[in-house]
């Protein structure tokens, strides 16, 4: 049994506060820190970007 009482993303989407990088595809906040290196990308452009790398070649 994992407990896991720590804080969820505090802070409301779009406030322009630094933190969370945004997503260079569609623009919407991840959960990465903004000094994340490279490109961030949200879940769902993280998907896509990993099923056009699978199907490469
Ligand atoms: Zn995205």
């Amino acid at each position: 049994m994992t407990e896991t009482t720590g804080p969820k993303a505090t802070g409301t989407p779009g406030d322009g506060g630094e933190g969370f990088a945004d997503c260079v595809h569609c623009g919407k906040p991840t959960e990465y820190p903004a000094a994340r290196p490279g490109s961030t990308l949200c879940p769902v452009c993280a998907w896509q970007e990993a099923q056009r790398t699978a199907c490469s070649g």
